[in-house]
C-alpha cells in the first residue's frame, strides 16, 4: 500500500498550471495572479491630513494660538501658502499645503472667531500621512503567485488596475456510477439510493475555486461508462465516484483503459478513501474515487483538491495540519492510518478536538458535525488530553495557520 503523501506527490507531478485569462479586478477575487503588480505611483500621492483639523507650521508657532486664514476640503489643493504663524482649516485626506507640516485635530482646539487655541501639546508632524508611507512607486506590491483577497483587490484598484490576468478556473467534470443511483428529486425505490456524491463533490470543487460540470450517472456497464467518460474529457479534469473496487460490476478502470488511459491503481494506506485510481487520459487527469460518500469526500480532500489548486496557480496546496488536545479517548484498532472526522474548536490558543461518533464510511452524517480529520496512526490508543494531529477543514482557522 502507498502512503497518502506518496500518492499526492505522484499525482501532483502530472498537474500543470492552466492558462491565464483577463478578468475585471473584482473577478480576480480568490484567484492567483501570474504576474507582479508594481505600484505606478506613491500612495498617498502627497502628504495629507489624517484628521479634520487645522494645518500649520510647527516651527513658526509662537504661543498657544493661531489665526485661521482659509479652508481646504478633501479633493482640493491649497495653492496659496499659509502665512507663517497662521493655520488653515483642513479636512481628512486634503494635501498638506505648502508651508505646513503639522495638523491639530478639531477636538484638540478651542475656536474663537478667526483664531484657534490649543488645548493640548502638539508634536511636529502629527496627524500627517506622509507621501508614499503606504506604498512606494516602483515597488512590487503584489507578487506573482499571490492569492487575491479583498485587500489585494482594494490595493490593485488603488494602483489604478481595472482588469488583470489570473489563472483560469479549472473545469472539473464529475461522474457518478452505479445502477442503484437515482438523481435527487426522486423518491428512492427499493434497492435504489440517491446520488449524493456528485453534489458533495461538485460543492467541493466550487469550494476549491473550480467550476464543476455534472455528467450525471453512468450505469454499471462498460460501454455506457466509456461514453460518459468521453463526455467529460472537454473539462480540465474528471472525477469519477464508485465502480473502482474489485466488484463484478466495477467497470471504471476498464473503461479508462479502453479509452487509452493507463491507470495507476493504488490501495492508499488510509481509512476511509483507500481505493484510488489515477490516470492521464488524452492529457487530462482522471481521478476514480471510492463510492462510499465519506470515502469519496475524504479522497477528494486528499488528492483532488490539491490538484485543482495547483492547476489554478496556487502555491499553498494543502490544508493546515495542527496538533489538538483530545476531548475523549480515541483508538485505531486497524493497520491503516484512520482519518476520523472530528469537531475542532480553538480555546485558550489550543485546538481541542472530539470525534463525531460512528465513523462508518457510508455515514455522511459523520462529516456533518465535523470540521477536521483526526489522523490516528495504526494501532494507536489515545486517552483524554493527549495531542493528536488534525487536518483542519474549517476556513475559520485557515488565516490563523497561514500566519504561523
Ligand atoms: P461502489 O464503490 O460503487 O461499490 O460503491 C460503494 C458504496 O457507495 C455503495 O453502497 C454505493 O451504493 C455507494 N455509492 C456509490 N456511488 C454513490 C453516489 N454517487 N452517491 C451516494 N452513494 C454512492
Ligand atoms: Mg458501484
Amino acid at each position: 500500500m502507498i502512503s497518502i503523501e506518496d500518492a499526492q506527490r505522484n499525482i501532483l507531478e502530472y498537474i500543470t498550471p492552466l492558462e491565464t485569462e483577463k478578468v475585471s479586478v473584482f473577478q480576480g477575487l480568490n484567484r492567483i495572479t501570474p504576474e507582479d503588480h508594481v505600484a505606478p505611483w506613491d500612495i498617498p500621492a502627497a502628504d495629507n491630513s489624517a484628521m479634520d483639523g487645522f494645518a500649520f507650521s510647527h516651527a513658526a508657532l509662537s504661543g498657544e494660538s493661531l489665526r485661521v486664514t482659509g479652508f481646504l476640503p478633501a479633493g482640493e489643493v491649497g495653492s496659496v501658502p499659509v502665512p507663517a504663524g497662521g493655520a488653515i482649516r483642513i479636512m481628512t485626506g486634503a494635501p498638506i499645503p505648502p508651508g505646513c507640516d503639522t495638523v491639530v485635530p478639531l477636538e484638540d482646539v478651542e475656536e474663537d472667531g478667526e483664531s484657534i487655541r490649543f488645548i493640548s501639546k502638539i508634536k511636529t508632524g502629527s496627524h500627517v500621512r506622509k507621501r508614499g508611507e503606504d506604498i512606494q512607486r516602483g515597488n512590487i506590491v503584489i507578487p506573482a503567485g499571490a492569492l487575491l483577497r479583498p485587500q489585494e483587490i482594494g490595493m490593485l484598484s488603488a494602483m489604478g488596475t481595472t482588469a488583470l490576468a489570473v489563472y483560469r478556473r479549472a473545469r472539473v467534470a464529475i461522474l457518478a456510477t452505479g445502477d442503484e443511483l437515482l438523481e435527487p428529486g426522486s423518491t428512492p425505490a427499493p434497492g435504489k439510493i440517491i446520488n449524493s456524491n456528485s453534489y458533495s463533490l461538485a460543492a467541493q470543487v466550487l469550494d476549491a475555486g473550480g467550476d464543476p460540470v455534472l455528467l450525471g450517472i453512468a450505469p454499471d456497464a462498460l460501454d455506457a461508462t466509456c461514453d460518459k467518460i468521453k463526455g467529460g474529457l472537454n473539462a480540465d479534469m474528471l472525477v469519477i465516484t464508485g465502480g473502482v473496487s474489485v466488484g463484478d460490476r466495477d467497470f471504471v478502470k476498464e473503461a479508462i483503459e479502453k479509452l487509452g488511459g493507463s491507470v495507476t491503481f493504488w490501495k492508499v494506506n488510509v481509512k476511509p478513501g483507500k481505493p484510488l485510481a489515477f490516470a492521464m487520459l488524452q492529457g487530462k487527469p482522471v481521478f476514480a474515487l471510492a463510492g462510499n460518500p465519506v470515502g469519496a469526500m475524504v479522497a477528494f480532500e486528499l488528492f483532488v483538491r490539491p490538484s485543482i489548486l495547483k492547476s489554478m496557480g496556487h502555491r499553498r496546496l494543502f490544508r493546515p495540519m495542527v496538533k489538538a488536545l483530545l476531548q475523549e479517548p480515541a483508538v485505531n484498532k486497524g493497520e491503516r492510518p484512520h482519518l476520523v472526522r472530528g469537531m475542532v474548536s480553538l480555546r485558550d490558543d489550543h485546538y481541542h478536538v472530539s470525534t463525531t461518533g460512528n465513523q462508518s464510511s457510508g455515514r455522511l452524517s459523520s462529516m456533518i458535525q465535523g470540521n477536521g480529520l483526526i489522523r490516528l496512526a495504526p494501532n494507536a490508543v489515545h486517552t483524554v488530553g493527549e495531542e493528536v494531529e488534525v487536518l483542519l477543514l474549517d476556513r475559520r482557522f485557515e488565516m490563523k495557520e497561514a500566519m504561523q
